[in-house]
């Protein structure tokens, strides 16, 4: 959809911080983290808010949400847990109008940071979290790979 910011993204329009593609999904690095990590995850096809999402990509997209907040956890971030957060419309305070599943890692008593991340929410290395967070995934992968052996 023109005009989208986040459409703009999925066609290579405008920068983002990749940390997973598929040919339905898109996950990167969000631009005012509230903690190092903090990721979106999107539809490719633009859908505005859930009314307008297909359930089955909004299941794809938790799936996708889970598997990245079990990656964080095996990641260099170190997270003990993470938020996932889901802003549906306006009345929910959803500012971009294209479907998006915040996934922000925390750590035990984080809590002032956190608070600090919420108010300032600047950038941490993104180029470094993002492959810190796919080195996750992978771990993920080799994971459930040897559990299914
Ligand atoms: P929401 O309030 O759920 O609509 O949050 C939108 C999120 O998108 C905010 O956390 C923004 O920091 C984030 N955001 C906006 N523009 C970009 C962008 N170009 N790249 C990455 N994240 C963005
Ligand atoms: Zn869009």
């Amino acid at each position: 959809m023109s005009g989208c910011i986040f459409c703009r993204i999925v066609a290579g329009d405008a920068p983002s911080t990749r940390v997973y593609e598929d040919d339905t999904l898109c996950a990167f690095l969000d631009i005012r983290p509230i903690t190092r990590g903090h990721t979106l995850i999107i539809p490719k096809q633009h859908a505005t808010n859930l009314d307008d999402l297909d359930p089955a990509l909004g299941a794809a997209i938790f799936t996708l949400g889970h598997r990245l907040a079990k990656a964080v956890r095996r990641s260099e971030l170190a997270a003990d847990g993470a938020n996932l957060l889901l802003n549906d419309g306006k009345a929910a305070f959803q500012t971009v109008h294209h479907v998006h599943l915040h996934v922000v890692p925390r750590r035990h008593g984080d809590r002032l940071a956190f608070a600090k991340g919420f108010l300032l929410r600047r950038p941490h290395e993104s180029d470094l979290t993002a492959a810190a967070i796919r080195a996750g995934l992978d771990r993920l992968d080799t994971e459930e790979r040897d559990t299914r052996a």
